[in-house]
């Protein structure tokens, strides 16, 4: 071999060493351990980052709800390991029984932790419209969470013991009053939220990103998810525990994703009632400097209005 191929060889092998590293770095600052965020309510906030199998794919937020029949959860994390995760950090604020999970979405790590919880007990909830998208989507979710994610290859499904019909719901358990309400099909078609009335503490799963910027799936609907947030932010809300980002008030909410979807939707409509094209309407809108700062702006943004006028365009 040549020397200027083993020096070349020697460079590559240095840089990747060194990515390695600050990747490590990185990734091994994860605490798994819930913060409050009132009197009896707790949230376990995910890294803003992509599922890795550091972070166990939990790299959203989860609620953990203090009542005198054990602990409720508000989603149930990615798969055994990420579950089991969730559970020490319950069991380390109070040594209680998880009582209930209460599903918000379809994303894997919103309910893939459904079996590990029913298997000891716990009682799942949900609105029916998640439960659908949850059966139809399952093979799918898991498919791509255990592809970042080995070790939640064969996850099993369980889905909700209690299935809500209503758009609005109110239930009591263990003495806490909550209300699972349903807005419109958001991120997942049948996204839902949880409020906690007495709290003022609003589980928005994901209809709201904070931090980072939100992500349009081609099964995401834009429009309605505009719609469902404006709708949901009626709410006299104190604390809004998001599905990403750290917990917050509505005026953050509004500038991060409520500002943002009014935008997307707007803007895209217009272009597509002019029947622009796809390129036109992505290059004249790829620079929004009120969003910049989100994280993830940059991969992201193009694709949600990439994929928003196509479907206002297909729908006219
Ligand atoms: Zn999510």
């Amino acid at each position: 071999m040549k020397r200027r191929t083993i020096l070349a060889l020697m460079t590559t092998a240095i840089i990747s060493a060194l990515s390695i590293n600050s990747y490590a770095a990185e990734e091994s600052n994860i605490e798994f351990s819930a913060q409050k965020v009132t009197e009896g309510v707790y949230a376990y906030i995910g890294p803003i980052t992509d599922r890795t199998p550091e972070n166990l794919g939990l790299n959203n937020n989860i609620g953990f709800i203090d009542t005198s029949e054990g602990w409720v959860l508000v989603d149930s994390g990615s798969g055994d390991l990420g579950t089991k995760k969730l559970e020490d950090m319950a069991k380390s604020i109070k040594n209680q029984p998880i009582a209930a999970v209460i599903n918000l979405g379809s994303q894997d790590h919103r309910w893939l932790g459904n079996s590990y919880f029913a298997k000891q007990g716990a009682k799942i909830y949900a609105y029916q419209g998640t439960v659908k998208t949850q059966k139809s989507m399952f093979n799918q979710v898991v498919e791509r969470m255990a592809k970042a994610i080995p070790s939640t290859k064969g996850v099993q499904m369980k889905t909700a013991d209690s299935v809500f019909e209503n758009a609005e719901n109110a239930l009591t358990i263990g003495g806490v009053e909550m209300q699972l309400n349903y807005y419109g099909d958001a991120h997942f078609p049948g996204d839902s939220v949880l409020w906690l009335p007495k709290q003022k503490v609003l589980f928005t799963g994901d209809i709201v990103y904070l931090d980072r910027m939100l992500g349009v799936h081609p099964w995401s609907n834009p429009v309605t998810w505009h719609l469902a947030y404006q709708k949901m932010r009626t709410l006299p809300a104190g604390y809004i525990v998001p599905g990403h980002g750290r917990v917050s008030d509505w005026k953050q909410a509004d500038a991060e994703t409520g500002d943002y979807l009014k935008k997307l939707v707007e803007k895209m409509t217009v272009q597509a009632e002019d029947f622009a094209g796809v390129d036109s309407a992505v290059s004249e809108n790829v620079d929004w400097p009120e969003f910049k700062h989100l994280k993830h702006y940059d991969s992201w943004h193009k694709q949600n209005l990439n994929r928003t006028y196509l479907k206002l365009e297909s729908s006219m």
